[in-house]
């Protein structure tokens, strides 16, 4: 009879892939799935920064090869209001990496495929299976849609990296989209954009921000986050929220994209004679609360543990070390028997909770336009504040303690 994996981790991005290589290098018998086949495309802002890049290099090569691949990035630009123009390199000449996800997470699914983990793709959740009502909330395994059929995939312990609308985390109510911030992401690749160097750019607006990052091959990735005001007019009107469950797209993308760079007085000709490359891609709402790491068989990791907006350019880091935590969490369920959920809720508030106490302020001042008025007439005299900002986005104290 076939042995029962120890672990099956469900979604193959990076907080899957890395949870996955730390399981099979401590020799646990891991199975990754994901709806999708690799590779495969995700809106994102391509970024790594130098924090994500030291955890990779604490898996042997993984670094290296990554940067091998990717453009360097020096720092971050950031623009605001009244002409605020701030751009600041990472400190000690430490540096992040610009490449396409697609590339990315083909890598870390392919290092954790080498460290002896099986990959199934095209295999889509359906939700967990549950053990008996007497046992408490136990998750056993994983059902699952295969092209053919339905079936009951069981493990000793489960990882849900599905990303943000995790069917796993969803179906057992440990998440749900939050009722504020309301919003969107549109992305799409463009090339002969003009004056992209080896900065990433954030350009913070009243209504929202544009994140623009170099990538090789001449490419440029632009992303535009836009809030969703219920009521407003224009936009389709998102329902109740909260109800917090309406998915429906709430903007015309190419619009929405078209009139963001149009209208904005840095951007407009710097991207006169763009060509956009690719489909617009559109996410949200991007908010997704999570309530806890996990449940007895079960541990989450990446966004499906919650996240909230992608303006710092710090989700990848989240997501390698959140998969690292999940894995040795799983790895201590599987040695006691223990449910090591609760351990895992400690260890990622230790590790993070100061980080999204940062974050969480800029989020809200970036949400108010007079928030971000005063903030770009600071910006714009005194530019130290911003430059401390960036080297923390950038998560560079990890990459010191290297
Ligand atoms: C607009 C935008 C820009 C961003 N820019 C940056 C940036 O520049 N730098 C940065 O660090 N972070 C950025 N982020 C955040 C970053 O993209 C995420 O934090 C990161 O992708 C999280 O990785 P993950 O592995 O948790 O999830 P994902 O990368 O979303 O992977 C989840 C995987 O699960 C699979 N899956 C989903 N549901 C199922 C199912 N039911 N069954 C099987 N498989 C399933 C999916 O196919 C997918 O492969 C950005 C995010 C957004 C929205």
């Amino acid at each position: 009879m076939p042995r029962l994996p120890d672990a099956i981790v469900v979604g193959a991005g990076p907080a899957g892939s890395m949870a996955a290589l730390v399981l099979a290098r401590a020799g646990a018998k891991v199975r990754v799935i994901d709806r999708a086949s690799f590779p495969r495309d995700k809106l994102c802002g391509d970024t790594l920064n130098p924090g994500s890049l030291a955890i990779l290099d604490g898996h042997g090569s993984l670094g290296d090869d990554i940067r091998a691949r990717s453009l360097p990035i020096r720092g971050m630009t950031v623009t605001g209001p009244g002409n605020a123009l701030v751009t600041a390199d990472y400190p000690d000449d430490l540096r992040g990496a610009a490449l396409m996800r697609r590339d990315l997470d083909s890598m870390l699914l392919e290092a954790a495929i080498a460290a002896g983990a099986e990959f199934t793709p095209d295999v889509a959740v359906r939700g967990p299976i549950a053990g008996p009502a007497e046992a408490g909330p136990h998750v056993l395994g994983v059902r699952v849609a295969t092209a053919s059929s339905e079936q009951d995939w069981p493990a000793r312990v489960v990882i849900a990296a599905d990303g943000r609308h995790s069917t796993l985390a969803f179906a057992l109510g440990l998440a749900r989209y939050a009722a504020a911030p309301r919003r969107w992401a549109f992305g799409a690749y463009f090339t002969d954009v003009d004056g992209v160097g080896r900065h990433g750019e954030m350009h913070i607006r009243p209504d929202g921000y544009i994140g623009v990052a170099p990538l090789p091959g001449g490419m440029t990735n632009l992303c535009v986050v836009r809030e969703l005001v219920a009521g407003r007019k224009g936009p389709r009107r998102i329902g109740d929220p909260r109800r917090g469950a309406d998915t429906s797209e709430p903007m015309n993308a190419e619009q929405t994209i078209a009139s963001a760079i149009g209208s904005d007085v840095v951007l407009r000709d710097r991207f006169a004679r763009a060509r956009r490359i690719s489909d617009i891609t559109t996410l949200g709402p991007l908010a997704v609360e999570a309530r806890d790491a996990g449940r007895p068989g079960l541990l989450l990791a990446g966004d499906a543990a919650g996240f909230i907006d992608p303006m710092t350019g710090d989700g990848l880091r989240f997501a390698l070390r959140g998969g690292e935590l999940a894995a040795d969490a799983a790895l201590r369920e599987l040695s006691s028997g223990v449910p090591a959920f609760e351990y895992l809720r400690n260890a990622r508030a230790r590790e993070f909770a100061g980080k999204w106490r940062i974050n969480r302020v800029l989020r809200s001042l970036v949400a108010s336009p007079r928030g971000v008025a005063v903030a770009a007439s600071v910006a714009a005299r005194w530019s130290a504040p911003v430059r401390v900002l960036i080297g923390i986005a950038g998560d560079v104290h990890l990459a010191r303690r290297c």
